[in-house]
């Protein structure tokens, strides 16, 4: 009789055989342009701290205050005595920071996602999406028992027609903000403007865009300059440019106040250690203050961009640091990826289900410490990939 483990060893047997078995490094430095991972140095352009924030003094200090002022743990859940002043002075800087009345945090955006969907739409409701959003908004809308529509990457007519059909008592058009695998940006003036149209409400998951976009860090709200009216429920994580954990949701006060009576997935669990909002704190006044940063990113992502073009690599629409090189194939995405570890430079290998059949890529991610050496070495090695000769005929050829 089959076991149960052989029936496991089966699905795994075939992701193996597809070339989507996922494997993990073990990673011994922080996070920045140079790493160490599985004991070997590397040059990395893979991971989420745009900014170089995730290991800056002042946000591992801020952290280490905290956790001797106030331990590790938080103990509890916000609701029931786990919400410290390091949570609420965070929230009340997040509701500055982006111009809403009120900020909530969330242990992670995963949850964030599940936290607004399910607690705003139910039964009988519609909830429109992009198919190209986030994963944890998809999963977020069928939790939610709304019914869900996915449109067109950006296409709006569709999506137009969809809502101009559609007679649900609430409606709902949820969108990344900078879609995490492609790095474009969504055309927001234009979505809020539909959302008006057609009574629905727009949120917008913009994990990719803060810290990076708008003159001050805000996003594509403020890139954008969409007020609340506009843009009513606007969610962040904190994990990627901010360089520490969680995120929040930023609205009009009865919005947050929904959030915390009716948001399953923010009331029973355990608060964040009030450190990494500490942390966060110091992240969000430099993220704030340290616009040089920001501008040397920028920079750096149109260094990337001039030189890949003028080496005719197949770029994406992306002014943002995600930069991806769609390969198609799973075969040459590992090929291609595995010829850039073996010369010291990681960058991710993307393959389905993470993004759609046929359009597995390269995701290249820029940060703030990378230099211009740095991008140079990525481009020489990208070059050998797309290069007519005989090494590349055998990179490229399936
Ligand atoms: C990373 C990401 C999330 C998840 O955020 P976590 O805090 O890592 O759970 C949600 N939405 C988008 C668009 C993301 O890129």
């Amino acid at each position: 009789m089959a076991s149960f483990d052989d029936e496991l060893k089966a699905a795994l047997d075939d992701r193996l055989k597809q070339q989507r078995y996922r494997q993990r490094t073990v990673s011994t430095s922080p996070q920045d342009a140079r790493v160490t991972v599985d004991g070997k140095p590397y040059l990395a352009f893979a991971n989420n701290d745009y900014l170089g924030l995730a290991n800056h003094p002042n946000v591992v200090s801020a952290f280490q205050q905290a956790a001797i002022e106030h331990g590790v743990g938080s103990g509890a859940s916000h609701l029931v005595y786990g919400h410290t002043h390091y949570h609420h002075t965070l929230e009340n800087s997040l509701a500055r920071f982006t111009g809403r009345e009120r900020a909530l945090l969330f242990s992670t955006g995963y949850m964030a996602n599940m936290g607004v969907i399910s607690a705003l739409a139910g039964r009988g409701d519609s909830v429109y999406q992009d198919r190209l959003n986030h994963a944890s908004l998809i999963d977020a809308g069928i939790v939610s028992r709304a019914t869900m529509k996915r449109y067109r990457h950006n296409d709006l007519k569709q999506l137009e027609y969809m809502l101009s059909k559609d007679t649900a008592k609430r409606k709902f058009v949820v969108v990344d903000g900078v879609f995490s695998m492609d790095g474009d940006i969504a055309p927001l003036p234009a979505l809020s403007l539909l959302c008006h149209r057609y009574g629905a409400q727009l949120m917008v998951d913009d994990a990719h865009g803060f810290g990076v976009l708008g003159d001050a860090g805000g996003g594509c709200a403020e890139h954008f300059q969409l007020s609340v009216n506009e843009l009513p429920i606007l969610v962040g994580t904190l994990g990627k440019a901010f360089g520490t954990f969680g995120a929040f949701v930023a609205g009009s006060t009865t919005l947050i106040e929904t959030l915390i009576q009716f948001a399953r997935p923010y009331i029973y669990t355990t608060a964040l250690p009030p450190a990494v909002a500490a942390a966060t704190c110091a992240s969000l006044s430099l993220v704030e203050s340290d616009t040089h940063r920001r501008k040397t990113l920028h920079r750096t992502i149109h260094y990337f961009r001039e030189g890949a073009t003028a080496l005719a690599l197949p770029l994406m629409e992306s002014q943002t640091p995600i930069q991806p090189i769609v390969l198609g194939s799973d075969t040459r995405v590992l090929r291609a990826a595995n010829h850039l570890r073996e010369n010291g430079v990681l960058v991710g290998a993307i393959r389905p289900p993470t993004v759609p059949e046929g359009t597995g890529r390269l995701r290249i991610t820029l940060n703030a410490n990378h230099s211009k050496a740095d991008v140079d070495r990525l481009l020489e090695l990208l070059a050998d990939v797309f290069s007519s000769g005989d090494k590349s005929t055998s990179l490229l050829s399936c």
